[in-house]
């Protein structure tokens, strides 16, 4: 029995990222996160495609940061043919965006990943606010399109998602796993460059968006102004 699972990871061993971990320091959710990702899981079907929207989004600004950072220090200069990856793996159920981005910190990783930071999604809150009692967030899922969900939209298609990220100027890399239920852990991790790797374990209902030209056609559709190259890999390649 231990031969079989040590002859798994060996297969493993050449893809980026292992399935997902348990262990690591948990850390809770904010409640605002809480909140928001409980709307999140009731989003409609229509609506699940966003997710790539925003990180696809979130992977250009980062590297946009990076370019940005390494005026004033050439140690982060961005890689040549820096860009944004999307990796469908039908056999393991998981979909893989990465970048040569910025990357992020434990810290930077705890902070933008398990708290609400950013207006767009406080504001989102504020709606979330004017409910009823006893009205779903169901409901209302339009706002979800309205004001977007960031990061969180990676829920609505995936009951777990690991994010492996690597600050730009550091040799440290961090995991931060969850599956959206309250809390998420922080490990420590490997990662070969600086920058991010966000992985989705999709959902049984959401077979599609491990389809490369199913998440083609999102692209276009939701990424097409994004100025960083955009490169979706094909099953086998
Ligand atoms: P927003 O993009 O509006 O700030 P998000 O929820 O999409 O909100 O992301 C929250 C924060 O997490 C971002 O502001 C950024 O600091 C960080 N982040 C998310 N994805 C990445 C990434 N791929 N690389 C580096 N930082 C990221
Ligand atoms: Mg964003």
């Amino acid at each position: 029995r231990r031969d079989t699972n040590m002859t798994d990871q060996a297969t493993d061993s050449d893809k980026a990222q292992p399935a997902p971990q348990a262990g690591g320091e948990e850390h809770a959710f904010s409640a605002e996160v809480g909140r928001l990702l409980d709307l999140v899981v009731h989003a409609l079907y229509s609506e699940r495609e966003i997710f790539l929207r925003e990180l696809v989004a979130n992977a250009a600004d980062a590297t946009d940061r990076r370019r940005f950072e390494a005026l004033t220090d050439a140690a982060r200069t961005l890689p040549e043919g820096a860009g944004v990856r999307i990796d469908p793996d039908k056999d393991a159920r998981r979909l893989t965006i990465s970048d040569d981005g910025t990357g992020m910190s434990k810290d930077e990783l705890a902070r933008n990943l398990g708290t609400i930071a950013r207006s767009g999604t406080r504001a989102f809150g504020q709606e979330l606010d004017k409910q009823k009692p006893g009205e779903n967030a169901g409901d209302r899922p339009s706002l979800i399109g309205q004001f977007g969900v960031g990061f969180y939209a990676a829920f609505m298609v995936a009951d777990h998602v690991d994010v492996v990220s690597r600050r730009a100027g550091s040799d440290e890399a961090w995991r931060w796993s969850s599956d959206g239920k309250g809390s998420f852990t922080l490990s420590p991790a490997t990662r070969e460059r600086p920058g991010t790797d966000i992985v989705l374990y999709i959902k049984e209902d959401a077979d599609e968006f491990l389809d490369a030209w199913r998440l083609e056609s999102i692209v276009r559709k939701w990424a097409d102004h994004i100025a960083w190259p955009i490169t979706i890999r094909r099953d086998g390649e």
